[in-house]
């Protein structure tokens, strides 16, 4: 038979779990194989968290037009036009250039990737495809960071020029004049406003009785008001049951308990109805890993798999799908096989949804801090009444802190407007230090910024906020 190339860990998939636990991994002195069968970075790098940013800034800029005037700026507005053929120029060299720095990175900790598809052939081997050749790697530990990809219901299929995915929705070259978004989540809501903002005339249909049905409804809300501004028809409580495609055109046909037998025409539909684990076809059964009924991979608080010397990170773990999971537990996973006592230790993800106003938070809401048992004093504060949001124009939105009654350390915290984004990483520090909400209050905040919100939300919960009554 072939040799196997003798390693000390290999990692399966080069995306943002994978990279980070290789790095790590040769910067503890082990020998390190990556896996990848199509670009280093992963969904997240080259169709997911960065490509999307890239178009929802592009989308902002241009939509930021229509708050010129009164600021004073007088364009030739009509005139204006987003080329999306010179965007994914852009796009592509953002994405190469991130794609360029992780090979560097690998290289420099000595991590050797290998393009290819892997799939085990047993408890400590796994067979690589690359091109015409197979190769053998002996190992003995292994990560398996495979991720995800769109869930595409049965009834559609995704051809890139009618039906998008996600994928196909960030390779447009034009923007389509009618955009119809089947799946309120997340990506649906951010793909949705930011074509809304380009042009398209989007519909967003959702099976729930309202978009974003993951996040508290109070935080939605500043989204659904945007939403509406951007003349965003959305359809809730309401199912795709079918599509069809007929003279150029996409036909979707709707129902909800109102109505049955709608058509919904468009010139485009894409499909954002969740994600599916890349399990099959790796060969987890001769490592004697299984997985739950979806797909998903059971890990301990160290990412062992149920084979203690294999590990799984990222998107095919159960939980939120997110890249900076997948990076934490790729570290993590690192670590436990470089010796280290590392874990995962929190049960609180920090999200951050890019709508318009972007949504983030950490940890509990007020309803789930009231279940664990917890009397909780909530503290909110409106940025309409912060002078930083005035001056850009950005007013919507409010930050909360939800705080233990008793013990005044904080369980959530949960922030609507424009950055919440960058907002959110005061509040994850907070609850990873297990701050009490007077370590809010007492600190100095920068005047004039955004995060003066947290400081009198946290003075709000106190009973003492300073600017508002
Ligand atoms: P992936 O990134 O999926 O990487 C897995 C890699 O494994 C892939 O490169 C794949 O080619 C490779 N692979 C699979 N099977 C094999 C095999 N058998 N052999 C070799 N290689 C293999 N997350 C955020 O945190 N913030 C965001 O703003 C955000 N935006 C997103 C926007 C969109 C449109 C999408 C689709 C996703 C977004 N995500 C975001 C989610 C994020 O992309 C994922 O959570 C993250 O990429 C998961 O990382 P991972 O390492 O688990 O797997």
């Amino acid at each position: 038979g072939e040799v196997a190339v003798e390693t000390d860990v290999v990692v399966i998939g080069g995306g943002p779990g994978g990279y980070a636990a290789a790095i790590r991994l040769g910067q503890l002195g082990k020998s390190v194989v990556l896996i990848e069968k199509d670009q280093l970075g992963g969904v997240c790098l080259n169709r997911g968290c960065i490509p999307s940013k890239a178009l929802i800034h592009t989308a902002e800029q241009f939509h930021g037009f229509t708050h010129f005037r009164k600021m004073g700026i007088h364009l030739p507005e009509k005139e204006a036009t987003v080329d999306l053929g010179t965007w994914q120029m852009w796009k592509e060299s953002i994405v190469s250039q991130l794609n360029q720095g992780i090979a560097h990175l690998c290289k420099e900790n000595g991590v050797t990737v290998v393009t290819g598809h892997a799939a085990f052939l047993s408890e400590d081997r796994i067979g690589v495809e690359t091109g015409g050749d197979f190769e053998t790697y002996k190992f003995k530990e292994a990560i398996i960071a495979t991720g995800s990809r769109p869930f595409i219901p049965p009834f559609l299929e995704v051809d890139g020029e009618y039906i998008l995915d996600s994928t196909s929705a960030l390779a447009l070259v034009q923007i389509p004049e009618r955009l119809a978004i089947i799946g309120g989540g997340y990506i649906g809501v951010e793909l949705g406003m930011a074509y809304a903002k380009m042009g398209s005339q989007v519909t967003i249909i959702e099976l729930a009785d309202r978009i974003l049905p993951q996040v508290a409804g109070h935080l939605v809300r500043e989204v659904e008001r945007k939403a509406k501004k951007l003349r965003i028809t959305i359809k809730t409580s309401t199912r795709v049951e079918k599509a069809s495609i007929e003279e150029r055109e996409v036909h979707l046909h709707l129902s909800s308990e109102l109505q049955v037998g709608e058509i919904l025409f468009s010139d485009k539909a894409l499909v954002t109805i969740g994600r599916v684990p890349n399990t099959q076809g790796i060969g987890l059964d001769r490592a004697g890993i299984t997985t739950d009924e979806k797909g998903y991979i059971a890990v301990d608080s160290k990412c062992r798999t149920q084979v203690p010397h294999i590990y799984a990170i990222g998107d095919v773990t159960p939980g939120p799908a997110l890249a900076h999971r997948a990076s934490k537990q790729g570290i993590v996973a690192a670590e436990v096989i470089g010796g280290l006592p590392s874990a995962i230790d929190s049960p609180h993800v920090p999200y951050v949804i890019f709508s318009d106003p972007q949504i983030a938070g950490v940890g509990y809401t007020r309803e789930e801090a009231q279940l664990q048992g917890h009397e909780v004093k909530v503290g909110t504060f409106p940025f309409r009444a912060n002078g930083r949001a005035l001056a850009t124009n950005e007013t919507e939105g409010f930050a909360e802190v939800i705080v233990d009654a008793q013990t005044h350390v904080l369980l959530g915290l949960h922030v609507v407007g424009a950055d919440a984004s960058n907002l959110i990483g005061e509040g994850v520090l907070a609850l990873e230090m297990a701050a009490r909400v007077e370590d809010i209050a007492l600190t100095m905040h920068p005047h004039p910024t955004l995060t003066e919100g947290w400081l009198e939300a946290a003075e709000a919960a106190l009973g003492h906020a300073i600017y508002i009554v």
